[in-house]
């Protein structure tokens, strides 16, 4: 096998059933021929344990210096007095203000709906997860920031997405008639972004009323651009409409740095016991080819994953097979046309 390129990939096994699908994961991309250096950091509940740390300045410091960041999901005890999610001060610390995640119907899938081919663009540094929450007595509060200079970039980059990927629309999500200052702002500024995109339809939508059309006609939808929250709540709708969390990936894309993790969390209910469909974070792997340039070799992994579930031989429990994480792995390298 002649090797191409070396990339220098910051590896973040995570937590719960992150270490078992990043390993199956990594099985895939030596299996191709790239050549890749793999250092593997900590972050998550377990780096909390080792360091009492859950994101070491040494985990920040490698992805600084590596091509991309492939991330396992990490777990966060929820509540008040324990630690804040890694996964978003990571998005934080490196302006990772992008979070692409595409949702597609796949042959063999048992979902509510066929034909599905969407993409949600959500700005991934701001909205409610600034991490700006305060306690006076037995109230509690926490602070939306939507800026403009956020607003105008994640508009700007949905609609170069929208016209790279050769896609129609793009529907801006918010909720401008109650949130009037943050969410008005939000709108305006995509408006506004839209007029620099003649050849893109632009729409707008209600939060809510996008909720209810995802679930009853999710064709309708093309690119989706929106806020931190409502963007992450309408992932996993979407993830569910597809057929479930196991098939969501994503990309965290900034203008220096890139994370590419599934939708998914931990799943501490099924960890350890090596049944997770590592299909997410697979895809996720073949959006950081594309992202890194070897777009061929990224499509040949989608276009074998996609083979395997077809085939329906070697799928995991949630897509209603029995195979193991590591038997859907070694039926997709045989499937991988190199
Ligand atoms: P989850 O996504 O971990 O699990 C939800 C359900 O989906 C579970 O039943 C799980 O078994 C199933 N599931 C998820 N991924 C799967 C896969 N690959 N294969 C098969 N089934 C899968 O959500 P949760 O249980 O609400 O959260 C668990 C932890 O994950 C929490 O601590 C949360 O903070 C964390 N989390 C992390 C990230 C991240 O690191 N990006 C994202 C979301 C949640």
């Amino acid at each position: 096998m002649t090797f191409l390129v070396k990339y220098k990939i910051a590896v973040i096994p995570g937590d719960g059933i992150g270490p078992e699908i990043i390993e199956a994961t990594l099985y895939v991309l030596s299996n191709t021929n790239i050549d890749f250096e793999f250092i593997k950091v900590d972050a998550g509940l377990n780096a909390w344990k080792k360091y009492g740390n859950p994101l070491p300045k040494e985990t920040v410091d490698i992805i600084k210096e590596a091509n991309a960041c492939l991330k396992g999901p990490t777990q966060t005890p929820p509540g008040p007095g324990t630690f804040r999610s890694p996964t978003v001060a990571l998005r934080q610390i490196l302006d990772l203000y992008a979070n692409v995640r595409p949702f597609k119907s796949r042959k063999g899938v048992a979902s509510l709906h066929n034909n599905v081919d969407m993409v949600i663009i959500r700005e991934n540094t701001e909205g409610l997860y600034t991490g700006l929450e305060y306690v006076i007595g037995n109230t509690t509060m926490a602070i939306r920031i939507i800026s403009r200079r956020a607003s105008e970039r994640i508009a700007r980059f949905a609609f170069n997405f929208a016209k790279k990927e050769g896609r129609r629309k793009v529907t801006i999500v918010h909720k401008a008639n109650v949130l009037k200052e943050t969410c008005g702002l939000f709108r305006n500024v995509c408006i506004e972004i839209a007029k620099e995109y003649p050849d893109i339809l632009c729409e707008e939508m209600l939060v809510d009323t996008a909720a209810m059309k995802m679930v009853m006609t999710p064709q309708i939808f093309d690119v989706i651009v929106t806020t931190n929250l409502f963007g992450d709540i309408l992932s996993d709708e979407a993830a569910g409409i597809i057929g479930g969390l196991g098939l969501a990936p994503s990309a965290n894309i900034g203008d220096k740095y890139a994370i590419f993790e599934a939708v998914h969390g931990s799943a501490p209910d099924i960890a350890g016991k090596g049944i997770a469909n590592p299909t997410a974070i697979i895809l996720s792997a073949s959006m950081m080819l594309k992202y890194l340039g070897e777009i061929e070799i990224g499509k040949k992994i989608e276009e074998a994953i996609d083979a395997v579930i077809a085939e329906g031989k070697n799928i995991t429990m949630d897509l209603g097979g029995n195979a193991k994480t590591m038997d859907f792995v070694k039926a997709l390298i045989e499937k991988l046309n190199l």
